[in-house]
């Protein structure tokens, strides 16, 4: 099987190929099939594995194929918000959804420490389909109001255990109890994560629906 059979979109397979990917790795066969059906998912996966197009490119295609968007294109509210440990991970994720959202409507922006809050808040302000993010930055946001998950339809944490390592646990419980964080039921939460220790399985219970376990 190859990216053709994925159910992808005329455009997200053209970016595919532009970046020069010829076959989907395994973590990409299995993951993107049971996000594309809109289930929650737990995938073990080591960095190197491919994991990151595997979760951009089924959310490309879902906010690329929501007739909401089609009409109205310049949405305020992030739709899908993918949350990491470190600035070098986040920029990585960033660009990957640059190439493959490339000559579409879909916005990206991107937010981490180190560089101004007032500036990215202004940016988010001015609204983006996928908000990527360090843990620290976005819990920053946060905490001064300039955030708001009402729209959210994809919640995505990678490489959870090291931001639960890193002692980003009470951040992230914040961003999935927020006020304004739709329910469970109705946003996909998918959790990516090197390893399956006891606080990464009790952070997918408590806020994953229903979820698949995938180990690849
Ligand atoms: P990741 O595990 O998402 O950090 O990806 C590791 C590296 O593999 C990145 O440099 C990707 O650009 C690359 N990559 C991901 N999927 C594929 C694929 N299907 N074919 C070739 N390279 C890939």
């Amino acid at each position: 099987t190859g990216f053709e059979d994925c159910g992808l979109r005329e455009i997200v397979l053209q970016n595919v190929k532009k970046s020069n990917y010829r076959k989907p790795t395994p973590v990409q066969k299995n993951a993107m099939p049971i996000i594309m059906a809109g289930r929650d998912l737990m995938a073990c996966a080591q960095t190197g594995s491919g994991k990151t197009a595997a979760f951009l490119l089924p959310i490309i295609n879902v906010l690329l194929s929501d007739p909401r968007n089609l009409i109205i294109s310049d949405c305020i509210e992030p739709q899908a918000v993918i949350v990491s440990p470190t600035r070098e991970l986040t920029l990585q994720i960033y660009h990957e959804a640059r190439k493959f959202a490339h000559s579409s409507f879909v916005k990206v922006l991107v937010a981490y420490g180190g560089t101004s809050v007032s500036y990215q808040a202004s940016q988010i302000a001015r609204g983006c389909h996928i908000l990527v993010a360090t843990a620290g930055r976005l819990n920053d946001f946060v905490n001064r109001g300039r955030v708001n998950f009402s729209s959210v339809r994809f919640f995505v944490l990678d490489e959870a255990d090291r931001m639960l390592d890193m002692g980003f646990l009470p951040a992230i419980e914040q961003m999935l109890d927020h006020p304004t964080m739709v329910p469970s039921t109705e946003r996909q939460t998918l959790m990516f994560s090197a390893t399956f220790p006891e606080d990464i399985q009790t952070l997918a219970g408590r806020y994953l629906n229903n979820y698949l376990f995938l180990v690849v």
